[in-house]
């Protein structure tokens, strides 16, 4: 399966422009199976999420993107409403106790312009970044980010025995599935979605 899993739409994102209606004319016209929608400290419900599907065909799951003091976190099967700044210690724990699954998002974003050229963290360096010891997985291709920036996340979670996921981040509609997860198996419900996680078994791809 398909599926973008990071994305945002307005109004419960404020900084994206996507219009829910839009994104399943766009998803369906890329040939995407589903996107799992990501927005800053927002999970959809339930039922807003059903009509939102329709009679599309399309596999729509919640997922919630939260902003850590060690980085932003793409969360899965985590029900619980987390507002504010939290560490990443916190939202390990809260992702533990729920059964849910963490994926850190675009870790490395901008980390070129942070140094001298030959001054560049090396990948050993920033395997060590804290926040890679409180997450399942690592974003390794994520659409608003240089090519350098997914390279870095993707050589580090390799060296780390992490897997790598892939997300758009989209925030206009032209972006949606930049970059996708492939899954082996078919993902029904949201419960499903983060057992499929679990397995590993799953590849990046461009999504359009
Ligand atoms: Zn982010
Ligand atoms: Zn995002």
């Amino acid at each position: 399966m398909k599926i973008d899993l990071h994305l945002h739409t307005k109004p419960r994102s404020q900084c994206s422009y996507i219009d829910p209606a839009d994104l399943i004319a766009e998803a369906k016209k890329i040939g995407l199976d589903g996107f799992c929608l990501t927005e800053h400290q927002v999970l959809w419900d339930k039922d807003a999420v059903r009509e939102l599907a329709g009679e599309s065909g399309l596999k729509i799951f919640r997922g919630n993107e939260i902003t850590t003091a060690q980085g932003d976190v793409l969360v899965f099967g985590l029900e619980k409403d987390i507002q504010g700044i939290i560490t990443i210690q916190e939202l390990h724990q809260e992702v533990q106790a729920a059964g849910a699954y963490s994926i850190l998002a675009h870790p490395f974003r901008g980390f070129k312009t942070f140094g001298v050229t030959d001054l560049q963290m090396s990948v050993d360096q920033a395997a060590r970044k804290k926040a890679l010891q409180y997450v399942d997985a690592v974003e390794i291709r994520n659409g608003k980010v240089s090519p350098q920036d997914n390279e870095m996340a993707q050589k580090v979670a390799e060296k780390l025995g992490l897997p790598g996921t892939g997300g758009s981040d989209a925030h206009n509609l032209d972006d949606i599935g930049t970059f996708i997860t492939l899954f082996e198996q078919t993902i029904e419900d949201d419960r499903q979605l983060v057992e499929a996680l679990r397995t590993g078994c799953f590849t990046v791809a461009s999504g359009r």
